[in-house]
């Protein structure tokens, strides 16, 4: 039998065409989100926690199941101990210390993809901050632990003498073959500014290779967040402004870092000296000053703390505008005066 269809027939069949194939969309979306709420319910929240660089790290977040939880943390903490073995300035054999070894020979000299970037991080925040950050002050800062570790207080020529070897526009930068220059015999560097958020930004990636999406790393008070917890508007994060203030923020896919008096400082008649110094005088910071930035990435967060606690709270204010989408709290004591600066929450 010879069927044919009417125009009308037509239309009737296209239109039922139609809503077996929305039937079809609308069952197939509810499956998605059957299978992604179940997803989401069925994920764990997990804490691993290791000492690493010198400091305790914490790693939370929330994956499927235990395997991929234990090989994803397994591996990030691995891809930090690499990192380590590259960046230190404690180990004699660290990359980092081979290219400082070899300041002055004139030599242009190849170093590994993550030497190379955090260095090319660390000179544009220089260059930003005034020097406030620098990355070559490695003999200065030596000189201070050596002084630390002995109780006596450096001279003035030894001082001198180690400034002479700093200056960040003494390191010079190949971006095209990768290759680092240290223009003067003597000279160090120390990523210690900058190395444990950039370590932190870098675990965050081996986590997300593996599927992960509600991370949360704390390399050492350098946090890297990245979308909230499932069910949440983000992670909660407790923002000190060192004494009693304290504030709470649900914040995700950002990364803060603190910088302050931790037990390291050296103290001598009865002054303290932060482990953080001032690039112009060669001296830890005299003053109490705690400084938390906020900023999209972790590495320039975690060098901007530095480097505002150097500059304080008037110069800081104008550097902050080369860092769109950075906040800021600075808080200064400087014979008992208290100075507070705080963009947190403010739009820039
Ligand atoms: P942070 O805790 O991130 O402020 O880093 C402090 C460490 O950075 C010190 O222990 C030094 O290794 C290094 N450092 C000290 N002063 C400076 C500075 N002005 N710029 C860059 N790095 C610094
Ligand atoms: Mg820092």
């Amino acid at each position: 039998m010879n069927s044919t269809f009417s125009n009308h027939d037509k239309a009737n069949f296209g239109l039922a065409q139609k809503s077996s194939q929305r039937l079809a969309k609308v069952a197939i979306l509810l499956l998605i989100s059957v299978f992604f709420n179940r997803s989401q319910a069925q994920e764990n929240r997990y804490v691993f926690e290791k000492g690493m660089m010198g400091s305790p790290f914490k790693l939370v977040f929330y994956a499927p199941n235990d395997s991929i939880a234990n090989v994803a943390a397994q591996n990030a903490f691995a891809r930090i101990e690499k990192l380590n073995e590259i960046l230190s300035d404690y180990r004699d054999g660290s990359e980092i210390n081979q290219v400082s070894a070899k300041s002055g020979s004139g030599e242009w000299i190849s170093v590994s993809d993550d030497l190379y970037n955090i260095l090319a991080i660390s000179q544009d925040i220089s260059k930003k901050t005034n020097g406030a950050f620098d990355a070559t002050l490695g003999p200065v800062v030596q000189m201070w632990r050596h002084a630390t570790r002995k109780g006596i207080f450096p001279t003035e020529i030894e001082i001198k003498e180690a400034m002479q070897k700093t200056g960040y526009s003494k390191l010079k930068l190949d971006p095209q073959g990768k290759k680092v220059f240290l223009t003067q015999k003597g000279m160090r560097l120390d990523i210690g500014g900058l190395g444990k958020g950039f370590a932190a930004e870098e675990a965050v990636k081996v986590l997300k290779n593996y599927g992960i999406k509600s991370i949360m790393m704390d390399a050492g008070g350098k946090i890297v967040l990245t979308s909230p917890p499932p069910g949440t508007k983000g992670w909660n994060i407790t923002i000190s402004n060192g004494s009693d203030s304290l504030k709470t923020m649900a914040l995700s896919n950002v990364a803060l870092a603190t910088s302050g008096p931790t037990y390291r400082y050296m103290e001598y008649n009865g002054i303290r000296y932060s482990h953080i110094v001032d690039p112009a005088t060669g001296i830890g910071l005299l003053f109490h000053v705690r400084t938390t930035v906020i900023s999209p990435d972790g590495t320039v967060a975690d060098a901007l703390a530095t480097a505002f606690s150097v500059a304080g709270i008037e110069k800081s204010k104008k550097m902050l505008r080369q860092f769109p989408g950075s906040q800021v709290w600075l808080v200064e004591k400087k014979d008992d005066q208290v100075a507070d600066w705080n963009t947190l929450e403010k739009p820039q």
